[in-house]
Formats: C-alpha cells, sequence, structure tokens
C-alpha cells in the first residue's frame, strides 16, 4: 500500500480517545500524520444549526486535503462523552449523518470511515464510505 503522508480524523477534544483514533488511522492507511480536528462532541455539532462553526470544522478540513494531499477522513464519537452524552445506539445514527454531510462536501475522499470508540476504547466501524471506483478509475 502507498504511504499516505497525511489523513484527517474529526475527533471529540476527550483524551481519551486521540490515541484510538489516531493509532487506527495510522494503521488503515499506512499514514505518517494525522491531522485531529477536535470539538466536544463533534458528530452532534456537525448536524446542529451551528453553521460557524461548522464552516469552521470545514476550513480545517479544507487545509487538511488542500495543504496537505489528504485523501482519507474518518468522524469519531464515543463512549461517555461529556459533549454528547446520548445512547451508543443514537450516537451511531449522528456519526451515519455526519458521514454523509462530509461525503456531501464533495472533497475527493477516498474513503470517508464513521467510527465509534466503546467503552474499552477500542475503535469499531460504524460505516466506511468508499469513492465509486468507476470515478477512481478514470482519474
Ligand atoms: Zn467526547
Amino acid at each position: 500500500m502507498v504511504k499516505n503522508e497525511f489523513v484527517t480524523a474529526i475527533n471529540c477534544m476527550d483524551g481519551r480517545v486521540q490515541e484510538p483514533v489516531l493509532n487506527w488511522m495510522k494503521q488503515r492507511y499506512n499514514a505518517l500524520y494525522v491531522d485531529m480536528i477536535t470539538e466536544a462532541g463533534p458528530n452532534k455539532l456537525l448536524r446542529s444549526d451551528n453553521k460557524v462553526l461548522i464552516e469552521n470544522i470545514y476550513d480545517r478540513v479544507r487545509v487538511s486535503t488542500d495543504r496537505h494531499g489528504s485523501q482519507y477522513i474518518a468522524i469519531a464519537g464515543h463512549h461517555d462523552c461529556a459533549g454528547y452524552p446520548v445512547s451508543a445506539e443514537k450516537k451511531k445514527g449522528k456519526i451515519l449523518d455526519s458521514v454523509e454531510l462530509i461525503e456531501s462536501w464533495d472533497l475527493g475522499f477516498k474513503e470517508i470511515a464513521g467510527l465509534y470508540i466503546n467503552d474499552k476504547w477500542e475503535v469499531e466501524i460504524v460505516c466506511i464510505k468508499t469513492a465509486d471506483p468507476a470515478v477512481e478509475a478514470e482519474a
């Protein structure tokens, strides 16, 4: 697999989920660095009416794609989140919604991963959206 220098993660600010997400991203995408965009409960924010903050997250994602050439992104949510204290089931629904939002940004990601970090601080895959292989073949 080709080494990806930079990949991108939108993650919670919670200190407990930094390393699990970092390690998962590095392993899956053979990446050297993970650009980490953190908020308190980002998958709640991305589907809120807070346009200013969503735009701010978007701008930071663009730095990662435009300046660092990132082609892979993950959005993560986790167990025991102070920023978004809801059930795992509800949170996973928001993670799916967030993946759809990121997909609608149309930034050319080869893969968008929705991740849930469980009560053992293990990464669970909620969904993986890959770019249309036909489109990729033309590129
Ligand atoms: Zn959190």
